[in-house]
């Protein structure tokens, strides 16, 4: 299993907040998720993987290790 993560800022509060895919490794079957901003809730785009998606607030932007 591998986890990808990516950090957004959301379009309509302006908050930052990343996604992490969790890549279980199933062949095939993506699907498109939406990636869905954890303050406000509203969707910013979405996204074609076979993972799990989990959306994480960040309090602060461009301090992310
Ligand atoms: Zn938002």
């Amino acid at each position: 299993m591998k986890v990808e993560k990516s950090s957004y800022t959301c379009t309509a509060c302006g908050k930052n907040f990343s996604i992490s895919i969790l890549n279980a490794g199933f062949p095939g079957g993506k699907d498109r998720e939406s990636i869905n901003c954890p303050w406000c809730g509203t969707e910013n785009g979405t996204i074609i993987t076979s993972g799990i998606i989990t959306s994480c607030r960040e309090e602060k932007g461009g301090d992310i290790r």
